[in-house]
């Protein structure tokens, strides 16, 4: 269903609302957020000199250590009194980053996440069953707010206690379920062996986020719920979940773009690249109050398409998401990201979504180890198949990759499962 008028402008009405609310950006943020209004001035930028959308390669970017360097609340353009909620992530190093909403904010935010809900099938008929974690991640709350806005009711169920998730999605009959990927695959594996069975729950949508959905994924995720899953993208700077999300067509996520203004750069020369090309997603917020954030370098990479989609949106499309700049691993000096692995993985029907990738150094040579599951049993009894899977997974691998790996077929289930979001790389080196 598509939510509101704004979802069916045209090309030319969305780059025409995205400039008027540009050109205010701008003025407000050199006027009202200091530490940017310096970034301008060290680069002689005025915002006078921004005249069309096109010029918006002009303005300095702003990195996620800039937050850090004005922790707590230096990124805020307006005062403390004028903040109705505030939320933070944890950084793995150093100090979280912290965000902060107005009330016109937190308005944006649900009616951002509420169209992304409904194109991901959810109406005011629905039951949700939010299975993030709750607290200062901004995940739970922004579905949470965004499916209350269209109607549904909401069950905050949190996320583990896979039990229970299991007891509310039979008896409250949840209809969409909000989680990570990996963990909506954990919940219906724990299905069957605690004694439910699948015709007793009436799960029709899954709304995923806060890690990629690989394509094996989704389809091991909708045969085994037999539902729709679709993914969707955001993060605290960018308010939240809500910048992008699928249609049904599940050709790549659409971005919100009369709140967003999304450009791909190379993130070696940070020059722009061209409709279609791969690099790192930059995001201008255009209707932020509490921290009106320019060309934010999100360390996401992504590609853009404005192709039209068949759900009737123009927004334009970002595939998902092939990794994240500091996901990157070196590995014999090669540069690798997780997802290659996921896609090289994605053809073979023996093993099931979940891997793990292991890299140690032996004889100061790095040797990379790929662990995956079985989908079944059957292999298991036949010595001569299994070394056949091995063979043709390694040689995917070194197609895909340019790197050698070793093979390790485990049994079904025997990779740890999580309840937020999957680790799925484990670096022994140093
Ligand atoms: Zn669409």
């Amino acid at each position: 269903m598509i939510w509101s008028k704004e979802e069916k402008y045209t090309r030319t009405e969305i780059e025409n609302i995205q400039w008027e609310r540009l050109k205010k950006q701008i003025h407000y943020a050199y006027e009202s957020l200091a530490p940017y209004r310096k970034k301008m001035e060290e680069q002689k930028i005025r915002p006078e000199d921004i005249k069309t959308l096109k010029d918006i390669h002009k303005l300095p970017f702003v990195v996620k250590d800039d937050f850090r360097k004005e922790y707590p609340f230096g990124m805020f353009a307006v005062p403390r009194k004028a903040v109705r909620r505030i939320h933070a992530s944890s950084g793995t190093t150093g100090k979280p980053t912290v965000v902060g909403y107005t009330k016109e904010d937190l308005k944006n935010w649900s009616e951002q996440v509420a169209r992304i809900a409904a194109m991901g099938g959810a109406t005011e008929e629905d039951t949700a069953q939010i299975a993030f974690g709750y607290g200062m991640f901004t995940g739970a709350l922004g579905l949470h707010y965004g499916l209350e806005h269209i109607g549904a009711d909401v069950i905050p169920v949190s996320s583990g206690n896979t039990e229970k998730q299991l007891l509310f999605l039979r008896d409250f009959e949840t209809t969409v379920l909000v989680a990570t990927p990996s963990y909506a695959l954990y919940i219906a594996e724990r299905m069957e062996e605690n004694g439910y069975q699948k015709k007793d729950f009436r799960l029709r949508f899954g709304l995923v986020g806060g890690e990629a959905l690989s394509e094996k994924m989704r389809v091991e995720l909708e045969e085994r719920w037999e539902a729709d899953f679709t993914q969707n993208y955001g993060m605290s700077e960018l308010n939240g979940p809500g910048v992008s999300g699928e249609c049904l067509m599940k050709n790549g996520m659409h971005i919100n773009e009369d709140h967003f203004y999304a450009e791909i750069i190379d993130p070696e020369t940070l020059e722009v690249l061209d409709e279609g090309e791969e690099g790192e997603l930059v995001i201008t917020c255009l209707t932020k109050e509490a921290i009106p954030l320019l060309r934010y370098r999100t360390g996401d990479i992504t590609r853009l398409t404005k192709e039209p989609c068949d759900c009737g949106r123009n927004f334009l499309r970002m595939a998902p998401l092939h990794g994240r700049t500091d996901d990157m691993l070196v590995i014999r000096g090669v540069n690798l990201f997780p997802s290659q692995i996921e896609t090289a993985l994605e053809n073979f029907d023996e093993i099931g979504a979940h891997y793990e990738i292991e890299v140690r150094r032996v004889n100061h040579l790095d040797v990379m180890t790929i662990k995956v599951e079985l989908i079944d049993f059957k292999l298991l009894d036949s010595f001569g198949e299994l070394e056949r899977v091995k063979k043709e997974i390694k040689q995917k691998i070194r197609s895909v990759t340019g790197l050698d790996s070793q093979i390790r077929l485990l049994a079904p289930r025997s990779l740890e499962r999580f309840e937020g979001k999957a680790r799925r790389v484990k670096d022994f080196r140093e």
